[in-house]
């Protein structure tokens, strides 16, 4: 069953207390501009920078989206219809200037902030030494409440 949930943000969390760790500020859930029911998984605005922790199932990873055999016609359409989402999201950040990470859930949390860490450094805009954002929220705790975005996710 837990395959099947919309959302396992564990991987999500792990990333996200990391690079707070970090010093790091992000936004979570931001809204894509101009969509209103796109959301950013973690956003570095100032940076126009947008991070995707993409579930292996709903997403289709390759290595870890074994569909039901139940079904499985409409399974694959599901996961094309959403793969075809990604995309455009992608697209539509793109031409807003926005640069995008997608990474699968699966991947290390560590690599990913490494990954993370170096693209913004690459665009100069962000990163421990000048804040382009102020975040007062609490860090994002290790036993937290896992946080689950309310919009999208149909
Ligand atoms: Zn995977």
């Amino acid at each position: 069953m837990s395959k099947l949930r919309r959302r396992n943000n564990k991987p999500e969390m792990a990333v996200r207390r990391l690079l707070y760790a970090r010093g790091l500020r992000y936004r979570v859930c931001f809204r894509v501009p101009g969509q209103r029911r796109r959301t950013i998984d973690i956003a570095f605005v100032g940076a126009r920078f947008a991070i995707y922790i993409d579930g292996c199932f709903w997403h289709g990873c390759p290595e870890h989206a074994h569909l039901p055999k139940a079904n499985a016609g409409w399974w694959t359409r599901k996961i094309a219809m959403n793969k075809a989402r990604d995309a455009a999201v992608n697209e539509q950040l793109a031409g807003l200037g926005w640069t995008v990470l997608r990474v699968w859930e699966h991947e290390n949390p560590h690599a990913v902030v490494s990954k993370v860490v170096a693209a913004l450094e690459g665009t100069g805009k962000e990163g421990p030494a000048s804040r382009g954002e102020r975040d007062t929220r609490k860090a994002p705790s290790a036993s937290g409440r896992v946080h689950v975005c309310p919009s999208m996710e149909a």
